[in-house]
């Protein structure tokens, strides 16, 4: 099977490696260039998308921003998973926030914002404190803003005006603020018979915006209700493939925070604590071939390196820890790596984590020993 990726990240670059135990051979097609790339290497295979189309079997992503021209000559193949609905509604706040209600899944309330006009609206239908956020182009916390006064409208106003106009089809999605417990993630697969497999609930902390730490949490009730929206949503887009669901736990009820129609960071920690991870799983699904299990084999954690390339080799030498490099160039704040920390209980992991954190340098890393010690 030779399976094409939209997208030459980390994300295909960790598919190719799950992909390589089964045969299954990986090229990546870097949509800004329009370059066809091996997926470890980035050398140069080809260039030109009908090229790469012609060369694969199945199509996939790994990303949700990709031009919708893109899409629809992939989609034509006939070769494209999960569905190319799929990933445009991933990649417009407008079309994610229909289908959740079409799935009739609980999210936040929310209105769409194109005119001062709509915003007045937003205000009167949504209420404060709210959460406005770009409806193309998001990521990482990026294209959003908070409204807590009265005050703050006209200057908020002026921003959100001038993103609109930057964009071609740009809108603002109003939502509610959500006084959440915590954020948790479900990830899961969808094979070609319809047969859903999810894995265990990740709690996920961020930093500044960005996913920093993520915990496989085992919680029967959570689970149940996450697993239930999961399938909603999933039926709904007839979806082959993985697929994360964002969550805010408020008060042990879920609402949907955003889907991602692709694996997904939260669920990295699979590589190490589960019986398939979740890049294999994805392969497995658009190839059409049987899911692998996804039950936890050991408490695990996933801390994420933003902007570092290198670690003490003292990391190396303590064997509950993981390390992967995604092999890219250092930029501040770029997702660089991660660090899969994995022990035989909760309180062996809160302990592993916290030699971790001794390890590392606390302003680069600042969520680590804080939630280690409440694992405990
Ligand atoms: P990412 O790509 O990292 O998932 P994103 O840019 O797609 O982020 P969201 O996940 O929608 O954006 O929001 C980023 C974070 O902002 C959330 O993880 C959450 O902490 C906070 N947030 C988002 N929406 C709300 C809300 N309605 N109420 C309260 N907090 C929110
Ligand atoms: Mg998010």
């Amino acid at each position: 099977m030779h399976v094409l990726v939209l997208g030459a990240g980390q994300l295909a670059r960790m598919m190719a490696l799950a992909g390589a135990p089964l045969n299954i051979k990986l090229s990546a097609f870097d949509v800004g260039t329009g370059n066809i790339v091996h997926p470890l290497t980035q050398a140069l295979l080809g260039h030109g998308l009908d090229n790469a189309i012609e060369q694969a079997d199945v199509i996939t992503a790994e990303f949700e921003h990709i031009p919708h021209d893109v899409l629809d000559i992939c989609e034509k193949s006939g070769k494209f998973l999960p569905s190319t609905e799929a990933i445009k509604a991933g990649g417009d706040r407008r079309l994610e926030k229909a289908l959740l209600d079409r799935a009739q899944v609980a999210n936040a309330r929310y209105y769409v914002i194109n005119s001062r006009e709509d915003f007045a609206a937003a205000i009167d239908h949504v209420g404060l404190p709210m959460v406005l956020k770009s409806t193309l182009g998001g990521y990482d916390g990026k294209g959003q803003w908070r409204l807590k006064a009265d005050s703050d409208v006209e200057a908020i106003w002026l921003e959100m005006a001038a993103c609109i106009a930057e964009t071609p089809n740009q809108a603002i999605v109003a939502e509610e603020f959500v006084p959440f417990d915590r954020e948790v993630s479900l990830v899961g697969a969808r094979g070609k018979s319809g047969e859903i497999e999810v894995y265990p609930l990740a709690e996920n902390v961020h930093t500044n915006g960005v996913l920093s730490l993520s915990t496989a949490i085992v919680d029967t009730e959570l689970q149940q209700q996450a697993k239930a929206m999961f399938t909603a949503v999933a039926e709904e887009l007839n979806y082959v493939g993985v697929l994360a669901l964002e969550f805010f736990d408020v008060q042990g009820k879920l609402l949907v925070n955003e889907i991602a129609p692709r694996v997904h960071n939260s669920g990295h920690w699979t590589q190490q604590g589960a019986e398939t991870c979740q890049f294999e799983n994805h392969l497995r699904a658009v190839c059409g071939m049987p899911l692998g299990g996804t039950a936890l084999i050991r408490p695990t954690s996933m801390v994420n390196i933003l902007g570092e390339d290198a670690l003490p080799q003292s990391v190396l030498s303590q064997h509950a820890c993981h390390i992967h490099w995604y092999g890219k160039d250092k930029r501040p704040g770029r997702k660089m790596g991660h660090i899969n920390v994995c022990a035989d209980n909760l309180e062996a992991l809160s302990q592993e984590l916290v030699k971790l954190a001794d390890q590392l340098d606390e302003t680069a890393f600042p969520a680590v020993r804080e939630n280690a010690l409440k694992l405990s």
